[in-house]
């Protein structure tokens, strides 16, 4: 055991320009502070990415969880993403209705089944058997995020991902979102899909936000990673080469990593994105633009 430790966390990319994000950036701030201290004394990178998104999904700021939009029939299908980087253990699930937590649900299906990514009715009843909260009156309890009432003719974005170094070595992403707005009922991401938007190994922790469909074609999440090892780059360069082949296909968004030396990383190419780092260093930055 070390005592350094690394922490990013990010509220999705593609914010509104000259929108103020005060309200968001107090509470990444918050929950990076809370998330700093447990990392401090010792707690689990995967159990604490799980905490953390879990916070951001239940504030209701951000297109995940409580404040998630409804797709194209009306309907809240939401997807999670969780990966532990020591084992390569990965738990997802995708267009998942009437569950709280998808990202307690990702975990569920990590820990207590043989499969990494459980998708719609299936997996709700799985979570309603292991006891998960439900969502029994959608309309109440999703709360309109302000970014979906936001007026705006380009899709709005808005996942929210944890990314960890502990003071162990290990390392764990963790991400969430309702997706883009205005989605076609079933449409699934890149949040789920482990290598595209979610990623952790023993060298790099990746969670991703942007249009999902390029980051998947881009598989972006793990592709930092073989840059990484296979053609000796830096997390940051590795990172900013896989957002220039996500522009180059016409895509954007932007991504939060961490490095197994606690190196942080946290581009994007979408005028900006909701995003906090920390480290056992004394670092505390938390942006927008
Ligand atoms: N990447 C997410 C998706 O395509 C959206 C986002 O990051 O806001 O589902």
């Amino acid at each position: 055991m070390s005592a350094r430790w690394s922490i990013a966390l990010h509220g999705g990319a593609g914010p509104i320009a000259g929108r103020d994000y005060a309200r968001e950036e107090a509470h990444l701030a918050d929950t990076l502070k809370i998330a700093s201290d447990l990392l401090a004394r010792g707690a689990a990178a995967l159990d604490t990415a799980q905490w953390a998104v879990r916070q951001l999904e239940d504030a209701g700021l951000y297109l995940a969880g409580r404040g998630a939009q409804a797709n194209l029939d009306g309907a809240f299908e939401l997807d999670a993403a969780i990966m532990d980087g020591r084992t390569r253990k990965a738990g997802a699930v995708a267009a998942l209705q009437g569950i709280e937590s998808p990202i307690d649900a990702a975990r569920v299906v990590m820990d207590r089944t043989p499969n990494v990514l459980l998708v719609g009715d299936g997996a709700r009843r799985l979570m309603q058997r292991a006891g998960l909260a439900c969502v029994s009156d959608p309309a109440r309890y999703y709360t309109p995020a302000p970014e979906r009432t936001a007026q705006a003719g380009a899709p709005l974005m808005g996942t929210v991902g944890a990314v960890i170094c502990d003071v162990y070595g290990h390392l764990a992403a963790a991400t969430s979102t309702a997706g883009i707005t205005g989605k076609t009922p079933g449409r699934a991401g890149d949040t789920p899909v482990i290598g595209a938007g979610t990623w952790a190994d023993d060298r790099v922790a990746v969670s991703c936000t942007g249009l999902g469909e390029y980051f998947i074609r881009a598989n972006a999440a793990a592709t930092i990673s073989a840059r990484m090892r296979w053609a000796g780059e830096t997390l940051v360069q590795a990172a900013d080469a896989v957002l220039a082949d996500i522009a180059a296909l016409g895509g954007e968004g932007g991504l939060i990593a961490v490095a197994a030396d606690g190196t942080i990383a946290m581009p994007n190419n979408s005028g900006g994105m909701k995003r906090a780092c920390a480290t056992s260093e004394g670092r505390f930055d938390v942006a927008t633009f």
